[in-house]
C-alpha cells in the first residue's frame, strides 16, 4: 500500500506531536511553517547580549509520565527540576501566589471585608453560575473577587468577567477553605497551594530543546507561509509560489487565519471564525547587570497603573539562561485585536515596561539595563468569552466535513499547555490517517 501524502501545518509542539505519532507508521510528514524558525511559541532566542529568552515564559509542569519522559529523552536527561516560587503584587504589596491564601501583610481593612465577604457567600446557597463573575464571586466574595482576580481578567483576559465563561478553568483557580483563608491572614508561612508544585526546564538552549528529539522525524520547509487552501482539489498555496497536493492535512494554524484561507469557506463558518478572540502578547525582555532582582520565577500583576501583566525571570530557570552575574526579565503586556486593540509597533513598550520596573521597584536607579528587545505573539491566549463556545463549534463542525485535523493551542482553541498541545497533534494526525485518501 502506498504511503499517504499526509502534510502538516506549523512546527510547533502540536506539529511535532503529529509527527511523531506518524513516525509510529513509519510517515515521514512535510512540515510547513511560514518563520524561518521552528517551533512555534516554544521557541527559544539567544541575543547577542547573551540572554536567553523563550517566546513567553515556558516551563514544563505536565503529570504525564509518558510526555515527562520523552521531553527528558529529547535533551538526554538534562533537565532541571524546580520546586516553583510564585508571587503577586498588588499596591506596593508582594504576597505570595495565590493571594487568597497569603493575606498576611496586607492592609487589616482588606483582610477584614475579604474574610467577611468570603464568610457571606460562602452561606449562600449554591447556583451554577452563568459567567466566570458569578463563579468568582461565590468562591470567594465580592472583595476579593473585585480586588485581585476581576482585576486580573481585565489586565491578561482583556475583557470583564461578566463577558467569560467558566470553561476553561479546571484547576487553574484555587477554591480554599475559610480555614485556608484564616490561616494564611493570620500567619506568614501558610502553606503553599498551586495546582503546580514543581516544573522541569532543560539545563541548556532554553525551552526549545524539548523538541530537539522529534525534528528528525518531518521533512521541515521554513519560510513557507500558507496563503491559501483548495479543499475539493486537496491543494496548498505558499506565499513564496509553491502549490503542492495532500492527501490528508494536519493543520495547527490559528483557525481564524485557516478559515479565511479556505477557498469556498460560507460565510456563517467565516463570520464566526471572526467571533474567536485571542489576546496578543507583546514581550519586553531585559537583561540586568544584576541577578538577584526576584527570589519568585513569576509574579502577577493587578495594578491598572502597571502596564505589564506577568513578569518571569528566566535566568531563575537555567544559569545558561544569562550571562554570569546578570538577571533576566521578561514581561508580557497584552492587547486584542476586539477588545484592546495594539496601536504602533511593540517596541513601544520597553520603555513603558523599564518606567514600571522602577516604579514597583524591582529595578533600582543604579541598575544597567544591558539588554533590551521587544517581540510580538499575535496569538497568545484564547479568550473564553461568551461566544467562543458557538462560533467554535460552527468552525469545528466545518472543518470536521472537509476533513481537516486541526490541532494545538489555535487549532483547537482552547486553554492548552504544551503537553496538551502535543497530545492534539498526536491525535490529529490519527484523525488523518484514518482519512487519508492515498492518491495515484
Ligand atoms: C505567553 C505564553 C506562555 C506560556 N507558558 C507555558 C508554560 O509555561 N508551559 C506550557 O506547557 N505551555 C505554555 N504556554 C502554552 C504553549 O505555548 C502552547 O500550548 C504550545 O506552544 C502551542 O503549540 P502549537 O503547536 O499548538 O502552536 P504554535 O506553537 O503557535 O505553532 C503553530 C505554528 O503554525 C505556524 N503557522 C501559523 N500560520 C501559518 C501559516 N499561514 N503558514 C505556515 N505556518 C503557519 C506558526 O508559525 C507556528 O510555528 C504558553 C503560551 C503563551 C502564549
Amino acid at each position: 500500500m502506498p504511503t499517504p501524502n499526509i502534510v502538516v501545518l506549523g512546527t510547533g509542539m502540536a506539529g511535532f506531536g503529529a509527527a511523531h505519532r506518524l513516525h509510529a507508521e513509519g510517515i515521514v510528514p512535510v512540515m510547513y511553517d511560514k518563520n524561518a524558525y521552528y517551533g512555534g511559541h516554544t521557541a527559544s532566542f539567544r541575543y547577542e547580549t547573551g540572554f536567553l529568552f523563550d517566546v513567553g515564559p515556558h516551563i514544563s509542569f505536565t503529570k504525564d509520565t509518558r510526555i515527562q519522559d520523552l521531553f527528558a529523552d529529547s535533551v538526554d536527561q538534562r533537565f532541571e527540576t524546580i520546586q516553583i516560587h510564585l508571587n503577586n503584587y498588588w499596591r506596593g504589596y508582594w504576597p505570595l501566589h495565590p493571594v487568597q491564601l497569603h493575606l498576611h501583610g496586607m492592609p487589616e481593612d482588606l483582610i477584614v471585608k475579604v474574610i467577611s465577604d468570603f464568610v457571606e457567600a460562602r452561606q449562600l446557597p449554591e447556583e451554577s453560575p452563568k459567567n466566570y463573575a458569578d463563579w468568582l464571586y461565590a468562591s470567594f466574595g465580592r472583595t476579593f473577587a473585585e480586588s485581585f482576580p476581576m482585576q486580573y481578567t481585565r489586565k491578561y483576559h482583556l475583557t470583564s468577567a461578566e463577558n467569560m465563561s467558566t470553561d476553561w478553568l479546571g484547576p487553574r483557580i484555587y477554591r480554599p477553605s475559610l480555614e485556608e483563608v484564616l490561616r494564611g491572614a493570620i500567619s506568614a508561612s501558610a502553606p503553599h497551594v498551586h495546582y503546580i508544585t514543581h516544573f522541569r526546564y532543560p539545563s541548556d538552549g532554553g525551552f526549545m530543546c524539548y523538541l530537539k528529539k522529534f525534528m528528525p522525524m518531518g521533512n521541515i520547509k521554513l519560510n513557507h507561509q500558507l496563503v491559501s487552501i483548495d479543499p475539493r482539489a486537496r491543494e496548498l498555496k505558499f506565499a513564496n509560489g509553491l502549490v503542492t497536493s495532500y492527501d490528508s492535512l494536519v493543520s495547527s494554524v490559528p483557525l481564524p487565519d485557516l478559515i479565511r484561507m479556505i477557498q469556498g469557506a460560507p460565510s456563517d463558518v467565516v463570520d464566526a471564525s471572526r467571533r474567536l478572540s485571542c489576546s496578543t502578547c507583546v514581550l519586553v525582555n531585559i537583561g540586568v547587570n544584576r541577578e538577584d532582582i526576584s527570589s519568585a520565577h513569576m509574579t502577577y500583576f493587578y495594578d491598572e497603573d502597571i502596564c505589564f501583566t506577568r513578569l518571569g525571570f528566566p535566568h531563575l530557570l537555567s544559569a545558561k539562561n544569562a550571562p554570569p552575574g546578570t538577571g533576566s526579565i521578561q514581561a508580557e503586556v497584552y492587547f486584542s485585536d476586539k477588545y484592546k486593540p495594539l496601536t504602533g509597533k511593540a517596541e513601544d513598550w520597553i520603555e513603558p515596561v523599564i518606567r514600571d520596573l522602577r516604579k514597583c521597584g524591582l529595578l533600582r536607579e543604579e541598575d544597567q539595563v544591558l539588554s533590551r528587545k521587544a517581540m510580538l505573539l499575535p496569538y497568545a491566549n484564547i479568550i473564553f468569552d461568551l461566544e467562543r463556545t458557538q462560533a467554535l463549534k460552527t468552525v469545528h463542525a466545518y472543518l470536521d466535513d472537509l476533513g481537516i485535523a486541526y490541532c494545538g493551542r489555535y487549532g483547537d482553541w482552547g486553554y492548552m499547555w504544551t503537553d496538551e498541545s502535543f497530545k492534539s497533534g498526536e491525535l490529529a494526525a490519527e484523525r488523518a490517517l484514518s482519512g487519508a485518501v492515498v492518491s495515484k
